[in-house]
């Protein structure tokens, strides 16, 4: 781990899980889970309304608080909608943008995710820029072909200080919420081609700086082979960052 180019990122995703209480419940089982846990860095993104209560929780600790989505504007009548300025003010330093639950019910397009990723950069939070192909397109052999539509629609624009500053994470959507975990094997592939679509649209040297999570179905017994693939520098979690035992066990992997 020590020898890692990358520092390792380990993100829980709440979805639409957890309310204030307990989300406070979770963080008193969870911080001193990881208190010693200084090889990553944690991020936990709960729903919008448990934003403040988390970051409340969460302080004095190393766990940066993440939202979910964000909108691009700075303000605005946008019903529904919440800003960067907003999750900032919440406590959050992260950000998700793209998740393809978003793009499967919301509506998000790689449009939508270049503005609000250009947009949380600008307002200094960290984005984790979310891309995966679906089963179909998978088994279509359409993989590296969605991967860089995704890739370079969300991310084509960024200058290169800004590309610097994000996090990637490739999420299969079949792997999402199913159990069926891509193979470590079949996620450092997908990873691989990343790289290379960054090395293309950036540089060598951006590319290998640029941290890239896998996500779909990560549990504690599978992280550690997950882990050990180069290619490979965190991990996305929903469902099993509900739980302050299991996602510990994760972070700690
Ligand atoms: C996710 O929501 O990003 C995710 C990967 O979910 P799960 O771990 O439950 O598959």
């Amino acid at each position: 781990m020590e020898n890692r180019a990358r520092r390792p990122v380990i993100a829980g995703n709440w979805k639409m899980f957890k309310t204030r209480l307990e989300a406070r419940a979770f963080f008193e089982a969870f911080r001193p889970l990881v208190a010693e846990s200084k090889h990553c860095d944690i991020v936990v993104a709960p729903p919008f309304t448990a934003l403040a209560a988390a970051a409340e929780a969460a302080r004095g600790s190393a766990i940066g608080i993440g939202g979910q989505d964000m909108h691009w504007e700075r303000e605005g009548a946008f019903t529904g909608a919440i800003s960067a300025r907003m999750l900032i003010d919440a406590g959050c330093r992260y950000v998700i943008i793209g998740h393809s639950e978003r793009r499967q019910y919301f509506g998000e397009t790689d449009e939508t995710v270049a503005r609000k990723t250009k947009a949380a950069l600008e307002s200094g939070l960290t984005p984790i820029v979310c891309v995966g192909e679906t089963l179909a397109e998978r088994e279509a052999d359409r993989t590296n072909e969605i991967l860089k539509r995704q890739f370079e629609g969300g991310l084509g624009a960024l200058t290169a200080a800004e590309f610097s500053r994000i996090l990637l994470a490739y999420e299969p959507v079949w792997a999402i919420g199913t159990g069926r975990t891509a193979t470590p094997e079949i996620a450092a592939e997908a990873h691989g081609h990343i790289r290379k679509l960054a090395a293309a649209l950036f540089t060598l040297e951006q590319a290998s700086a640029l941290r890239i999570l896998y996500g779909g179905s990560v549990r504690p017994d599978n992280i550690k082979g997950l882990m050990a693939q180069a290619d490979i520098d965190g991990a996305l979690v929903g469902g099993a960052s509900l739980d302050a035992k299991s996602f510990a066990a994760i972070v700690n992997f």
